[in-house]
């Protein structure tokens, strides 16, 4: 019998071809918005000059990047000039930290075990070059930071760096970002937040938060993939992150992503046009979802704040289930139902690694967890499917 056969004990082969495929994966990217493909077109076939070049149509391409900057900062409430367009939000979280510390002489750094891999990394690798020295804040039981901790740190460790997430990518906690830019203010320490799940999708004022950094990603909000922004407060300098061109003002070099920017603007726009709408739809889902599947699984248990619609944010349920004879092949069996959802956060090489968010909270749990992250788009029968889907697994 070939080696793999046994993996047949494992997998609940559907009688026939799914009936439905079904996206529940929105945390880690979003289908593009019609509108914000037509937006983008242009500049891939007539605009499609270098933005630094003189001519006619150099100037269309600039005009469209500053443009862009202008809707991104009016939306959050700052200038544009405090705007610069990266290739991702990975390379934006990189830019914030690595700049903080070195213009800042920054030695010691403040974050959680949860944050995305894209801050932790960065972090982890700052500390084993010995730059910094980096402190973790506790956890609350449900994954919330313990802000007592955080003012005790700061008070250890002041003029320090910050690094604490908006909205977790994975159980969809909430942080404060205005009590921490408080407590960080008090304490003249520099505040990064990686805001990649909550831009877009909550409001977040500049104006009257005081917070040094954040970041955002086109691809979580219904725009292009390849393209994201970093924020950087006036009171702080930071050395270019990239060399050899003097493009956004010498702090990163290389040709301006230009359709990607205007993409970026477009969803962005969209975003805020629809947010009220979008965030009250997905909350009567969440509400059903959690709902449904608490009566599919009466064992089910929810990770993080995400079974409190109101404490969690909106598109983001993350459930553990029981285990059973198919709970190490669960993600393949909803996949072979048409089923998109994710275990934990996307992970570049495919491979299933587990949680480093639920093994900080819950350490080395052997139930299957699974993030379902909703859109604007998913629809109530998609949600009555993979409820179906899971309800068959699991009796
Ligand atoms: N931070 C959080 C919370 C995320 O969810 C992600 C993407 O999964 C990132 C950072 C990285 O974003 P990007 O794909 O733009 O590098």
């Amino acid at each position: 019998m070939p080696p793999f056969y046994f993996l047949l004990n494992y997998i609940r082969i559907p009688n026939s071809i799914p009936l439905m495929r079904v996206y529940l994966d929105n945390a880690a990217t979003t289908s593009l918005d019609p509108r914000v493909l037509e937006s983008m077109m242009p500049f891939f076939t007539q605009q499609f000059g270098n933005p630094s070049s003189i001519h006619a149509y150099g100037r269309e391409s600039r005009s469209a990047i500053e443009k862009a900057r202008k809707t991104i900062a009016a939306l959050l409430n700052t200038s544009p000039s405090q705007i610069v367009f990266t290739s991702s939000a990975t390379e934006a979280e990189n830019m914030a930290i690595v700049g903080a510390i070195t213009s800042a002489n920054i030695k010691h750094v403040i974050s959680s075990k949860i944050e995305h891999h894209a801050v932790l990394h960065t972090l982890e690798h700052l500390h084993a070059s010995q730059k910094i020295a980096l402190h973790f804040v506790d956890l609350e039981p449900d994954g919330n930071i313990n802000y007592a901790h955080l003012e005790k740190l700061l008070e250890k460790y002041p003029q320090c760096l910050v690094s604490l997430m908006h909205g977790n990518n994975e159980i969809g906690n909430i942080n404060d970002i205005e009590a921490i830019g408080q407590l960080c203010k008090d304490h003249q320490s520099v505040f990064h937040s990686d805001t990649v799940q909550t831009i877009g999708h909550i409001p977040i004022n500049l104006k009257t938060t005081n917070i040094d950094f954040i970041v955002g990603s086109a691809h979580k909000f219904h725009g292009p993939k390849g393209i994201g922004f970093l924020y950087m407060g006036e009171n702080i300098r930071i050395p270019s992150f990239i060399q050899g061109g003097a493009q956004e003002r010498n702090m990163r070099g290389g040709t301006e992503n230009v359709t990607g920017i205007v993409g970026l603007s477009k969803a962005f726009e969209i975003a805020y046009q629809e947010m009220q709408d979008t965030e009250n739809h997905l909350r009567q889902f969440k509400k059903y979802l959690l709902d449904q599947l608490i009566k599919a699984v009466p064992s089910i248990t929810f990770n993080g704040t995400s079974g409190d619609v109101s404490k969690s944010l909106h598109h983001i349920v993350s459930a553990s289930f029981p285990i059973t004879d198919i709970a190490d092949m669960l993600l393949f069996n909803l996949d072979i139902n048409g089923i998109a959802v994710s275990g934990g956060s996307a992970c570049n090489s495919g491979a299933s690694i587990g949680s480093h968010v639920l093994n900080a909270l819950y350490g080395e749990d052997e139930r299957p967890a699974i993030r379902f992250s909703m859109s604007k788009y998913t629809t109530k029968d998609e949600l009555n499917y993979v409820v179906k889907n899971i309800r068959t697994l699991f009796s």
